[in-house]
C-alpha cells in the first residue's frame, strides 16, 4: 500500500471527510505529496471566529467539573485512536513510531490533568485588613484561546492548550502548521466524536468550540489580530515570535509564546559517563534534531572530554536512520528541503570558524525529495554567532571547559531560555545548577538531558524562547481572568489604609 492510500484510509476511519484544494501536504519520509485539501478563506476565518465566540459565550455557562467530562471524553477517544493518529503524526512529521505514539500519549496524559484541574480553578481567600470585610479571587473564563501551532509537535500543543483553555470554561480556535494540516484535521474529528459523546450523555456542545482553521500563516495573523481573541498561544520559530508578540501588545490582549531553544548540558568530572552518555543521544539525535528542547549545545570539563567524545562519535556513526516507520530506526528524515540548506549552512559556518565536524551529510535514498541526514557532532573551540543561533536540526556543538564558573557563563550566554541540563554527581555544582545564579532556562534538569518533558510541570522558557508556559503546574492560570473580590457582610463602611471620607 503506498503512503498516500494508508493516509486516505486512516483519515477516513477517523471521519475526516475527503477534500481537495490548494495546500499540497507531503510526506517527509518519501518527499511524495500525500493530500490536497483545502484551506480556508479570510472570510471564512472571520465567521469561524465569531461563531467561536458565541460558543464560548454559552460554553461559560457549564459548571467547570462539567467542563472537565468533555476533556475527559476527548482523553478517550485519543487512546482509542491513538495507533492511527500516532501512525499519523510519524507520516506527516517523520518522527520515528514510538515518538508519533508518544506524542498521542502526551494528548491523552494532558486530557487527565485537565479533567482533574476542572475542580481545582480555585482562588485565595484573603485576610481583609477592614472588619467584617471578607476578600478573595475569583478565576472565569477568559474568552476565544487562538492556538497558533509548529511542525514538530502537531498535535501534543493543541491539546496542552485546549485541554486547559476548554475546562477553564473557553472556545478554542486553531491554526496548526501548513507542513501538518492532516494530523490536525485528524484530532479534530477525534475531538467532535468527543463531544457527540457529551451530547449524549449530558447537553450538546456548542457549535464552534473547537475549530479548526487551515492555513499559512496569515490565518495566524487573522487570530492575532482579531478583537475577539484575548489569548494567542503561539508555538513556533522566534521569528514568528517577533512578528505575533507586538501586535497583541498593542492591542493588550494576552499571550503565550513558546519559541525557539538553544539547549545546552554541561558535562562535569563526577558525570556517570554511561547515563550521560545515553541521554545525550537522545536529546540531541531525537526527532532527527527537530525539538524545540533538542540538546545542541554540549560544554564538556576537560577531565573526561577525551573519553566522552569518542564514545559519542562511534554512536554517532553508528546510530539506525532511515523509514521512522521501520522497526530499529532511530532517527527520520528532515522536514524538508528548507531545513536540510540550513543545515548545511551553518556546518560550513562552523567548519570556516576551525571547528571539526563529525557526519552531517545526506543519506542518499531513493526519493530525491527526502532529506535524511546524519546527526552532525561539531568540536568547536568558542561560542560562535552560529553556535548561538537555533539551527532547527541535529547538530550538537562540543565545547571544552576547565572552571565551573566559565562553563555556566558559556551556558547561559546564547539569546535563548527553554531547556537546560547538568551530568554531575556533585551535589554543590547540581544545586549551583539549579538555583537563582545558575541556568537561566525555563526547564533545568539534573542527570536527564534537555528534552522529553513531562505534561505535569510547567513547559516554556525564558529570553527568546518567550517567558510563555503552558501544560501542568498552575499554567491553567493564563487561560483565565482574575476578579478579587471583597465583601462588606458590616454596617459600617470603612476605608482601606485607614483614609476618612466623611460626608
Ligand atoms: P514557524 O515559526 O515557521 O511556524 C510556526 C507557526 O506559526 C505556523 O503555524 C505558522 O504558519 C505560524 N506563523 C508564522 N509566521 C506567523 C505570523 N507572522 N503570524 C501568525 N502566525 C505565523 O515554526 P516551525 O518551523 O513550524 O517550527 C519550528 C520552530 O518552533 C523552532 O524554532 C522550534 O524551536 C519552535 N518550537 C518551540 C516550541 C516551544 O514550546 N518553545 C515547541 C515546538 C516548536
Amino acid at each position: 500500500m503506498t503512503i498516500r492510500k494508508e493516509v486516505e484510509d486512516i483519515l477516513a476511519h477517523l471521519g475526516v471527510p475527503a477534500t481537495t484544494g490548494n495546500l499540497t501536504v507531503r510526506t517527509p519520509i518519501t518527499g511524495e505529496v500525500i493530500a490536497q485539501i483545502a484551506t480556508i478563506t479570510p472570510e471564512a476565518a472571520s465567521k469561524a471566529i465569531a461563531f467561536a465566540h458565541t460558543a464560548f459565550l454559552q460554553w461559560r455557562l457549564i459548571p467547570a467539573p462539567r467542563r472537565g467530562e468533555l476533556v475527559r471524553l476527548l482523553g478517550e477517544e485519543l487512546r482509542a485512536q491513538s495507533h492511527l493518529l500516532g501512525r499519523l503524526v510519524t507520516i506527516e512529521t517523520g518522527k520515528i513510531l514510538s515518538e508519533g505514539h508518544g506524542e498521542v500519549q502526551e494528548m491523552i496524559d494532558i486530557c487527565t490533568f485537565a479533567a482533574g484541574l476542572s475542580r481545582q480553578l480555585a482562588g485565595l481567600t484573603v485576610p481583609s485588613e477592614r472588619a467584617k470585610h471578607r476578600m478573595m479571587e475569583t478565576w472565569h473564563p477568559l474568552g476565544v484561546v487562538g492556538i497558533i501551532s509548529a511542525f514538530n509537535f502537531p498535535v501534543a500543543v493543541w491539546s496542552w492548550n485546549a485541554a486547559l483553555a476548554l475546562v477553564c470554561g473557553n472556545a478554542v480556535v486553531w491554526k496548526p502548521s501548513e507542513r501538518t494540516p492532516l494530523t490536525a484535521l485528524a484530532t479534530q474529528a477525534i475531538f467532535e466524536r468527543a463531544a457527540e459523546k457529551f451530547a449524549e450523555i449530558y447537553e450538546p456542545v456548542p457549535e464552534g468550540l473547537s475549530t479548526l482553521l487551515i492555513g499559512d500563516a496569515k490565518v495566524g495573523e487573522q487570530l492575532v489580530d482579531s478583537p475577539l481573541i484575548p489569548l494567542v498561544s503561539a508555538t513556533g520559530s522566534t521569528t514568528m515570535g517577533r512578528a505575533v508578540a507586538p501586535k497583541l501588545a498593542a492591542r493588550f490582549a494576552k499571550a503565550i509564546l513558546e519559541l525557539g531553544g538553544n539547549n545546552a548540558a554541561i558535562v562535569a568530572p563526577t558525570a556517570d559517563l554511561d547515563l550521560t552518555l545515553r541521554a545525550i543521544a537522545f536529546s540531541a539525535m531525537g526527532t532527527a534534531g527537530q525539538r524545540c528542547t533538542t540538546l545542541r549545545r554540549l560544554i564538556v570539563n576537560e577531565s573526561v572530554y577525551d573519553k566522552l567524545i569518542p564514545q559519542l562519535k562511534k554512536v554517532y556513526g553508528s546510530v539506525v536512520i532511515g523509514d521512522p516507520g521501520a522497526q530499529g530506526t532511530l532517527v527520520g528524515p528532515l522536514i524538508d528541503e528548507r531545513s536540510y540548506t540550513a543545515m548545511q549552512k551553518s556546518l560550513e559556518e562552523a567548519r570556516s570558524a576551525g571547528a571539526a565536524v563529525t557526519g552531517g551529510e545526506r543519506i542518499p535514498t531513493a526519493n530525491d525529495e527526502a532529506f535524511y541526514v546524519r546527526p552532525a557532532l561539531v568540536e568547536i573551540g568558542s561560542q560562535t554567532d552560529t553556535v548561538k543561533r537555533e539551527t532547527f536540526a541535529p547538530i550538537l556543538y562540543v565545547l571544552k571547559y576547565s572552571d565551573f564558573a566559565d562553563a555556566l557563563a558559556l551556558h547561559n550566554d546564547v539569546p535563548q531560555g527553554l531547556s537546560s541540563s547538568i551530568f554531575t554527581m556533585n551535589l554543590r555544582e547540581a544545586e549551583l545548577f539549579l538555583s537563582a545564579t545558575g541556568s537561566d532556562c525555563g526547564i533545568a534538569n539534573v542527570n536527564i538531558g534537555t528534552s522529553g518533558a513531562e505534561i505535569g510541570g510547567a513547559f516554556g522558557g525564558e529570553k527568546e524562547t518567550g517567558g510563555g508556559r503552558e501544560s501542568g503546574s498552575d499554567a491553567w492560570k493564563a487561560y483565565m481572568r482574575r476578579a478579587t473580590n471583597t465583601i462588606n457582610y458590616g454596617t459600617d463602611l470603612p476605608l482601606a489604609q485607614g483614609v476618612s471620607f466623611d460626608i
